[in-house]
């Protein structure tokens, strides 16, 4: 007896798209079958390596394509892994993947269009049969379940029915009936050409029954005559063929590897529609011993976008036996990006998670991509900048988190690092080792501002000070900077220093000397002004102190040397964390004309109400040059607007 289930909402979604969006490419769904198939009997032999009963005396691993065109239908056999009910209802029906949720829900919020690059990079790969097929069948035993079987059947349409059957082998058929019009997809060259494209390297024999043309002979074993005593025309008889040639291309040596085959294994391997950015294929041995084929791709996936759980980008073999590709000891989460397979002759094959999770051999091969990726980072920054730039464009950020999780790479790791400063075009970014060989004499430290765009960052009254000097400031305007720069404590001896926040000492001692008796002179000056503002402000911010920084604007907001940042704060409010309640300080600048005015009114009537609007106006425009919201924009209009009215003269 069948029943009827329905698809959940993600689902049809999902069907929907992979239809509309990948309909000029359609051929991919035999790909995309066959990788499941192949999967299935991975795991398989992975398990069987435990139990071998689940072999069921059938050990030869395969993938048959069968077509047949009377039914106009196509099926891709796998004597797999296979999948109970419930493993149907799981995987088939419903998008299990968060990192797909999310990034569906994305797509509907922001109405982007689907691209085809997209598209392959999660788990569209089944419904994309849709495409061709009118209705899907799926007749499939879990390995080692006795003969009990499942069907699930549907037309795309929403629905699926389930039912228990019988099945004798176990693995997974998948039954295609094709539509009228994509009947091209039963004759042997179609297929045959997508295999060649798509699945060549494939492990397992990927098999279709062929014609043969095979001469008839007579008793002696010559060609026959018929009776007229012309050559009998060749029989046609069916053959089984193999049709992928199932090199794995990363044992071979690189010299004997074509650049369309790395492109199409990277493809396979990254569902990626386009070739890699860069490709690095090495072998190690000695104390570990392997073989690693990586990519990094030209643009970041979604899984980027995914700050938590285990990086799945490689695959681990061991002796071309596909083991596992979600083992943290592997890779390190900052270099999430990269695509590939390891293979290493030193693990067992039946190595379990437990043993995985202590093995040393894993260790030594994460170290080992870990260096061989930031030294091709790095020979290309200095070989073609231009290149590396674009890589850092889309990587950069994730690049970075290392600066916080790998110690013993952060020299090369500061090394890599890319950013906009005060001093260059927007668009050019610079080193910090060429950040210091620009630094002028006298210049103690790094300077850096962070802000939530580069226009703000550029805009800041904090710069003032530093461009007065001749200094550069480096701008950050990457979220994850507020993060993992704080761990870079210095570049080459020299101190990295958040311009935002506590005092600034840009003076030589001269300097200071030469200044010591002016200072004290303003700061007399002023002590009535800041105790006024001070008083009139109590609530909005910490303090009120004459200012090292401006030289033109009259004041500016800045934090207090251990106090969160305003973009660290902006971020924790996006992502709806508690804030801390956190006063800034307001810094005036004493040779500001507007002072001056100020402590005239002060000192002819200390309770004169335009001190009090004074001192509110100042830290309005303080906050709007730091592109935060006023509390009451309108009020700061009207008394703007009513200034001036009194100060325009016609
Ligand atoms: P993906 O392969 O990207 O996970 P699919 O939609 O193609 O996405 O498949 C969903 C899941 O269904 C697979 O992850 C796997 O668990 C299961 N599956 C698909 N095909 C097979 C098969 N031939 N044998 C066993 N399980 C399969």
């Amino acid at each position: 007896m069948s029943t009827q289930h329905e698809f959940k909402t993600e689902v049809k979604q999902m069907l929907d798209l992979v239809i509309h969006s990948l309909y000029s490419n359609k051929e991919i769904f035999l790909r995309e079958i066959l990788s499941n198939a192949s999967d299935a009997i991975d795991r398989a032999r992975f398990e069987a390596l435990k139990d071998s009963t689940i072999l069921e005396n059938d050990p030869q691993w395969k993938i048959q394509i069968l077509a047949d065109k009377e039914a106009r239908t196509l099926t891709i056999r796998d004597n797999g892994i296979g999948m109970t009910a419930e493993e149907v209802e799981k995987n088939i029906g419903t998008v299990a993947n968060s990192g797909t949720k999310n990034f569906l829900e994305n797509l509907k919020n922001n109405k982007e269009e689907l691209s085809p690059e997209l598209i392959g990079q999660f788990g569209v790969g089944f419904y994309s049969a849709f495409m061709v097929a009118d209705q899907v069948t799926l007749v499939t035993r879990r390995a080692g379940d006795k003969t009990q079987g499942t069907r699930w059947v549907s037309q795309g349409d929403g629905f699926y029915t389930l039912e228990t059957v019988e099945k004798e082998t176990r693995g997974t058929d998948v039954i295609l009936h094709l539509k009228e019009e994509e009947t091209e997809f039963l004759e042997e060259w179609r297929l045959r050409k997508i295999v060649k494209k798509y699945s060549d390297f494939v492990e397992h024999p990927i098999t279709m029954e062929v014609e043969h043309q095979e001469p008839v002979l007579d008793a002696e074993g010559k060609p026959a005559k018929d009776a007229e005593g012309k050559p009998v025309p060749p029989k046609v008889v069916m053959k089984e063929e193999t049709l992928n040639s199932q090199k794995a291309i990363w044992l071979r040596p690189k010299n004997e590897v074509k650049k369309e085959e790395y492109d199409e294994f990277y493809r396979h391997l990254s569902h990626d529609y386009q070739e890699p950015f860069e490709t690095m294929h090495w072998s190690v041995e000695g104390q570990a011993d392997f073989k690693a084929l990586v990519y990094i791709p030209q643009k970041p996936m979604w899984d980027m976008l995914v700050s938590e759980g285990t990086p799945r980008g490689i695959q681990l073999y061991v002796h071309r036996v596909f083991i596992t590709d979600s083992c943290e000891q592997l890779l390190p989460r900052y270099l999430r990006f990269l695509r590939g397979v390891v293979d290493s002759a030193d693990l067992p094959l039946n190595v379990s998670r437990e043993m995985l999770q202590e093995a040393r051999t894993l260790t030594l091969i994460r170290r080992n991509i870990v260096k061989k990726t930031l030294d091709t980072l790095a020979d290309l920054q200095k070989n073609s900048p231009e290149r590396y730039d674009t890589f850092y464009t889309n990587f950069g950020a994730v690049l970075k988190e290392g600066l916080r999780d790998d110690f013993e790479n952060s020299e090369k790791l500061q090394n890599l690092l890319l950013f906009s400063s005060t001093t260059l075009e927007d668009g050019k970014r610079t080193t910090l080792a060429d950040y210091v060989k620009r630094m002028p004499e006298g210049q103690k430290e790094i300077y850096y501002l962070t802000a939530d765009a580069l226009a703000n960052a550029k805009n800041s009254p904090r710069l003032e000070a530093f461009q007065k000097k001749g200094y550069e400031v480096l701008l950050m305007t990457d979220p994850v900077d507020e993060f993992v720069i704080p761990s870079l404590e210095s570049f080459q001896g020299k101190p990295l220093k958040d311009i935002s926040k506590g005092e600034i000492d840009l003076e030589s001692e001269e300097e200071k000397k030469a200044k010591e008796e002016e200072r004290k002179a303003a700061k007399e000056a002023n002590s009535a002004l800041v105790t006024r503002l001070q008083e009139l402000l109590k609530d909005q911010v910490q303090e009120v102190r004459l200012s090292t920084r401006l030289t033109d604007s009259a004041c500016c907001l800045v934090d207090a040397e251990w106090a969160l940042s305003q973009q660290m704060l902006r971020m924790m409010r996006a992502m709806k964390q508690e804030v801390p309640e956190q006063k800034q300080i307001l810094e005036i600048n004493p040779d500001h004309p507007l002072m001056a005015t100020l402590r005239t009114l002060l000192e002819k009537n200390p309770q004169d109400p335009r001190l009090e609007e004074a001192a509110k106006m100042l830290f309005d425009s303080a906050r709007m040059m730091e592109n935060q919201p006023l509390e009451n924009p309108r009020e700061f209009a009207k008394k703007v607007a009513q200034l001036m009215a009194d100060g325009f003269k016609a």
